[in-house]
This record gives structure tokens, C-alpha cells and sequence, in this order.
């Protein structure tokens, strides 16, 4: 029997019900393996296990009375920290929000907190979710449990790493640029990311309002449709929000990709800089989706390569607006000066990291009059472009599939000098993100002892038939990997 912590939300769901497990024993097997790795993997940035016990042995009342529960209940859970949570310190990985305790819950997890799901923490993260590497946090990094010396991805990297490592059984994160895919390709779990407006962002502190998702890490896809039909669905707190209910993802899973059209990004496989396992491992996987039936054939999305120009003027334009409340009167820290203008001024120097800053800078440098049109609004143009580029493809074909990073995880400190570089490990999510449309990633074996993410994205609102093609795809490949790291600590990864 492997331990609890390990097994996935459907397993413990199952167990729960039978009564061979209960809630309390899998939060407490969660807590030991926080407690046995997270000193090296630096995944929480607060565990709660003062609110997890008490909300842990409610569910395990309730089943034991025999009640209908959700399939969430009773799961141990753990939330990005950019992800506001009532009482409970939330920092954004920012040194501005130390001392801030929100007095309201997010959507998300006040919709989980309702269906009996267990909060075991916060997860590390880039800055205000401005990174690719977990690098940025003001926290210190976060190291992947695959190779402690290697990245996790970022800016979600805490999250993904927390479910690599069985420190929660699923998390979730937030997605502006690539931030739940790419770590969960470096971290070998799946990632999702539906579509702009699917899952309320009210109670999410804003990074680009126009590219902010809420998305889900999980242990494989079957989980993720479970996870995500938990959190989806309009919410009139959100003026984004997708004005229809959602359905329930579970349902189809299992239909197949027969017949399914498939296309692949051939350009992106043949991009400068994509590593050799990478390419590999994805072309094997696309070989078993023909092999399962699916009607596979490339694809082109010509403007896709000013996508990642487009981005890194659009979301630093969109943060320097949302992150000028921070102005040590409304939240967290003040550093006292002469005046107002210095208070102001000193509180953001001292608060906000290097990353930050400089996005600020780029930010209110392309908005300001005589660039505005130059920059921001030739970017807006681009993105139409991309757009139009998915509207085509989506014409053709049912889902796209692509590498979801460029390469596997990267030493920490690889990168940090380079920021060029650093951006260009979201070259192949940042469209899904420009275009709101959903996008999953999905491991899809080894390069060189590390995990490789397959991309799979599809058309606006249909998270269906995406989750429907990567759980064909997982069932066909059985990658069942998880970090050695496990087996060193004496614990028994295997499922
Ligand atoms: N890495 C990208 C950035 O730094 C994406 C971040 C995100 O998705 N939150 O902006």
C-alpha cells in the first residue's frame, strides 16, 4: 500500500466512501511528508494545519453519518499564494504582502472550502506570479523535488512541486503567461489552465487582468476534471466571468480520440533551442494518439512567434496599473518617509523584488503618451493576430498539441542573470494565455531522469474534448514516474 499522501483524489475519494480510509489519516500523511521534504523543497510558503485538523475531522463526520459528499471532500489541498484566503496570511511571494491577512476568501477556494475540502497550505511563488522559475519569490526558491538543484518552473512552481512531491494530493495555481503548465511539465504532474473567464479571479491578487487564470496541478487527468468542475463556473463577483454553468468534466473522459482531429505544431518542434528528449518524447506521443485512432496532422500558427513579444509588453502594461494599490496606505507593509510621496516611494522600494520593478518600469514606459501606440497598442494588435491564427487552426482541428516548455527543468541560477532567456520558457503557452483559450499539460515521459510535458490545447470553452484526448493519451502512456527524491526519504512512491 503506498502511502496516502501519494495516492490521487479519486483513490481517496473512492476509499473514503468505503470507509477503509478517512480524511484525518490522509491530512496526516500529507503532514508527515511536509514534514519529511518540504525543509528541502521549499514548496510552502504556511502550512495550516491548525484550520486543516478541525475542517479534516468534519469530513470524516460526515462519512461516517453516510452523507453524499463531493468528490472534493475531505481531499488535502493546497493554493497558490496569490490566492486570497479568509484569516489566513496571503503574500503573493511579495515582501509588500508579509503582514497581509485578506478578510474575504477567493471563489475557489470558498467553493472547495464548501464542498469539505482540506487547506494544508500556501504554496511558494514567484512574485506576484511574475516568473518562470520560482526564482522571484521573496521567500527563497523552490527547488524541484525531481533534482533539488533544479528549477520547478514557475511562477506556480510551489504548487506543482507540493503534488510532485506529495506534500497535498492536488493544488491550485494561477496561469497568466504559462504558470501552471510549464511547472507542471518540469515537475511531472498535470496542469490545466481552461478557459479566460472559467474560473473566478475574484479574492486572486491581480498580476494581467486580461491574462489571469486560475488552473489545477493533479496527479493525473481524471483528478483534473474533477478538481476543475469544483472550481468552474460563473461567479457575479467577476465581471469576466463565463455567464453559463459548467459542465461536470468527468463526464466523456473516456470516449476516446478516434477520429479526433489532431494538430501539431510542427514549427514549435522545430524551434531553435527545444531540446532533443523534448522533441522526442512528444513525437512518440503524438505517434500514440495516431496509433489510438486520432486523425493527426501539422499545423501552423504563423503569428504564434510574436506572441512572446506581444505578452511581455501587454502583462508588464497591465501590472504596473494593478500593482499601484500597493502604496503602503491599503495593504501589508508602510516604510515611514517625510511625506506622503516619500512613504510611498520607500514602501515599494523596499517591498517589491527586482522582477517586479522592472516590470513596473517596462509596464508604464509603454503606456505612456507618445509610446502608447507604439507599444501597447501594436501588441494589442499581435494578439488579435494570434487570435485569429487559433480561429483557423480550431477550424481544421479539434486540439493542437505542442512541447509545453522548450526544455526539462533548469539548474537554479541558470537563468537568473538573463531575463531574455528566462522568458523564453513560455514560448509555447503564452498563445493559449493571449487567446484564452484552454490548455492542459500532461507528462508524457522521461528526458534524461526528468519529466517532459505534452501540450494540449483547445478551442474556446471546449475543456471537454482537451481532458478527453489527454486522459486517451495518459491511459495509453502509463507514466506513473514520480521524483526519486520519495524513495530517498525511505517513503514508497510507487502507485
Ligand atoms: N513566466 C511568465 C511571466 O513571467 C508567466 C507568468 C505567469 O503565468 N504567471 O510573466
Amino acid at each position: 500500500m503506498p502511502e496516502l499522501c501519494d495516492l490521487t483524489g479519486h483513490d481517496l475519494a473512492q476509499a473514503y466512501r468505503s470507509g477503509e480510509v478517512s480524511p484525518v489519516e490522509a491530512l496526516e500523511s500529507c503532514l508527515g511528508r511536509i514534514e519529511a521534504v518540504d525543509d528541502r523543497v521549499h514548496a510552502l510558503l504556511l502550512v495550516t494545519e491548525g484550520l486543516a485538523r478541525p475542517a479534516a475531522e468534519h469530513a470524516e463526520e460526515w462519512f461516517r453519518a453516510g452523507e453524499d459528499l463531493p468528490p472534493v471532500a475531505g481531499i488535502p489541498l493546497a493554493l497558490k499564494d496569490v490566492l486570497t484566503t479568509k484569516g489566513i496570511r496571503t503574500t503573493a511571494g511579495s515582501k509588500i504582502l508579509e503582514p497581509y491577512v485578506p478578510p474575504y476568501d477567493c471563489t475557489p477556494w470558498a467553493r472547495l472550502r464548501a464542498s469539505g475540502a482540506v487547506l494544508v497550505g500556501k504554496t511558494n511563488c514567484d512574485e506576484f506570479a511574475m516568473g518562470s522559475s520560482n526564482e522571484n519569490s521573496a521567500y527563497g526558491p523552490v527547488h524541484n523535488p525531481w533534482d533539488l538543484d533544479r528549477v520547478p518552473g514557475g511562477s506556480s512552481g510551489g504548487s506543482a512541486a507540493a503534488v510532485a512531491s506529495g506534500e497535498a494530493v492536488w493544488a491550485l495555481g494561477t496561469d497568466t503567461g504559462g504558470s501552471v503548465r510549464q511547472p507542471a511539465a518540469l515537475c511531472g504532474v498535470v496542469g490545466m489552465k481552461p478557459t479566460y473567464g472559467r474560473v473566478s479571479r475574484y479574492g486572486l491578487i491581480a498580476f494581467a487582468s486580461s491574462l489571469d487564470h486560475v488552473g489545477t496541478f493533479t496527479r493525473d487527468v481524471r483528478d483534473c476534471a474533477t478538481l476543475l468542475s469544483a472550481i468552474a463556473g460563473h461567479d457575479p463577483r467577476d465581471a469576466t466571468s463565463l455567464p453559463e454553468p459548467s459542465p461536470d468534466y468527468g463526464e466523456g473522459l473516456d470516449a476516446g480520440v478516434r477520429g479526433l482531429r489532431i494538430g501539431v505544431v510542427e514549427d514549435w518542434l522545430s524551434t531553435e533551442g527545444v531540446q532533443e528528449g523534448v522533441k522526442d518524447s512528444i513525437r512518440a506521443a503524438v505517434d500514440r494518439l495516431a496509433g489510438l485512432g486520432a486523425a493527426v496532422d501539422s499545423v501552423s500558427l504563423p503569428h504564434a512567434e510574436y506572441a512572446l513579444s506581444a505578452y511581455y509588453l501587454i502583462a508588464p502594461a497591465e501590472c504596473s496599473s494593478n500593482l499601484a494599490r500597493y502604496d503602503g496606505v491599503r495593504y501589508g507593509l508602510r516604510v515611514d518617509g517625510a511625506d506622503v510621496m516619500e512613504m510611498n516611494m520607500r514602501t515599494r522600494g523596499a517591498g517589491f523584488g527586482d522582477e517586479v520593478k522592472r516590470r513596473i518600469m517596462l509596464g508604464t514606459y509603454s503606456l505612456s503618451a507618445g509610446y502608447y501606440d507604439a507599444y501597447y497598442g501594436q501588441a494589442q494588435k499581435v494578439r488579435t493576430l494570434v487570435i485569429r491564427d487559433y480561429q483557423a487552426a480550431f477550424d481544421r482541428f479539434d486540439v493542437l498539441v505542442s512541447p509545453t516548455s522548450p526544455t526539462t527543468a533548469f539548474g537554479l541560477g541558470e537563468k537568473t542573470d538573463d531575463p531574455l532567456a528566462m522568458y523564453l520558457s513560455d514560448i509555447f503557452t503564452i498563445p493559449s494565455d493571449l487567446s484564452g483559450t484552454p490548455a492542459i499539460s500532461i507528462p508524457c515521459g522521461l528526458a534524461d531522469g526528468l519529466p517532459v510535458g505534452f501540450q494540449i490545447m483547445g478551442n474556446l470553452r471546449d475543456e471537454a474534448t482537451v481532458l478527453r484526448a489527454a486522459y486517451a493519451l495518459e491511459q495509453d502512456l502509463g507514466f506513473t514516474a514520480r521524483p526519486p527524491l520519495l524513495a530517498e526519504v525511505g517513503l514508497r512512491p510507487e502507485r
